[in-house]
């Protein structure tokens, strides 16, 4: 145990809890030197129609510090955002993947959707649609065809506060993706009008639809209810034939996952396009 004075009292710590403070200390102090570091990587994840042709790609962020290894998104984004990092990564990410992509389209002479992840608190910085309207003039071309991708629980949190933003995206022709749907409790009634184009249906349903007949049926209404309400559906982390059979069955219009592709690097990326699965 390691006691620390504090005040008119000894507080105690575990070694583990000592250790792990002292992990997140070292993660947020690699951090602040990642990207001059050049450590924060882009990968691209295919995103296919009922046909298997290539409809788009989801960026994903990666973090490989020398001393730390390889970092979660899912770790070190809420670190970024805490510790005030994260319009700084995400303007880059922005940047990066507007850049890598329309490069790569313009080699290919062909258009495709990227879908970028934007965070809660990176959507709701005053600057953010800014740095976006300077990315979509930066690399404007005519094959680009911007996603702005938003998780659900944020979505709900803030609708009527990002109205606003929702009505300048439409105006620049970004659209809007609801991440994550279905973990997040959003009211059917909120989903009647605001400005969604694309709902990603969470791994977590897809998961479990080849044996429960519970989740099959989540599915399917999620689906009926989405393209009802002229959204496009997307399905992802697809790992098996099976489920993209049941999912075609049901009319999912577009699949992601570890069975079509795991995300790519950007030449593994073209390699791809050249040909799908
Ligand atoms: P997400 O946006 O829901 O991304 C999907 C995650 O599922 C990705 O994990 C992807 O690699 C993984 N995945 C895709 N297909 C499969 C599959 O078939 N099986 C399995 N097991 N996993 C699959 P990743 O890349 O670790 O990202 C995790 C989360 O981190 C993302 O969830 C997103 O919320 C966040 N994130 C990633 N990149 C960015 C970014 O550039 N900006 C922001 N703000 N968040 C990001
Ligand atoms: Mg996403
Ligand atoms: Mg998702
Ligand atoms: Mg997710």
């Amino acid at each position: 145990l390691i006691a620390k004075k504090s005040k008119n009292c000894y507080v105690f710590f575990s070694k583990r809890i000592h250790l792990q403070l002292i992990k997140k200390i070292e993660i947020e102090q690699a951090l602040q030197n990642a990207l001059v570091k050049n450590e924060i990587t882009l990968v691209y994840q295919p995103q296919l129609n009922a046909q298997h042709e290539l409809y788009g790609v989801e960026a994903l962020v990666r973090w490989n510090n020398e001393k730390l290894g390889i970092i979660s998104p899912e770790i070190f984004i809420p670190i970024a955002e805490k510790t005030g990092l994260m319009p700084a990564i995400g303007a880059y990410i922005m940047n990066k993947a507007m850049a890598d992509i329309s490069t790569l389209q313009y080699k290919m002479k062909k258009s495709f959707k990227l879908s970028i992840n934007v965070s809660a608190r990176q959507f709701v910085q005053l600057n953010f649609f800014e740095a976006l309207c300077d990315c979509l003039n930066c690399y404007k071309s005519p094959y680009m065809d911007i996603t702005i991708e938003i998780t659900e629980s944020l979505f709900i949190e803030n609708v009527q506060r990002l109205r606003p933003i929702f009505k300048k995206m439409k105006e620049q022709n970004v659209s809007l993706s609801l991440d994550d749907f279905g973990t997040g409790y959003s009211s059917l009634s909120m989903l009647k009008n605001v400005p969604i184009d694309e709902l990603k249906i969470d791994k977590s349903f897809i998961d479990f639809i080849t044996d429960n007949k519970n989740d099959r049926a989540m599915v399917e209404s999620i689906i009926t209810m989405g393209k009802n309400l002229g959204m496009t559906v997307l399905a992802e982390g697809v790992e098996t034939e099976k489920q993209v059979t049941i999912l075609k069955n049901k009319g999912c219009d577009l699949y992601q996952g570890y069975y079509f592709s795991k995300p790519l690097t950007l030449d593994a990326l073209e390699v791809f396009i050249g040909n799908p699965r």
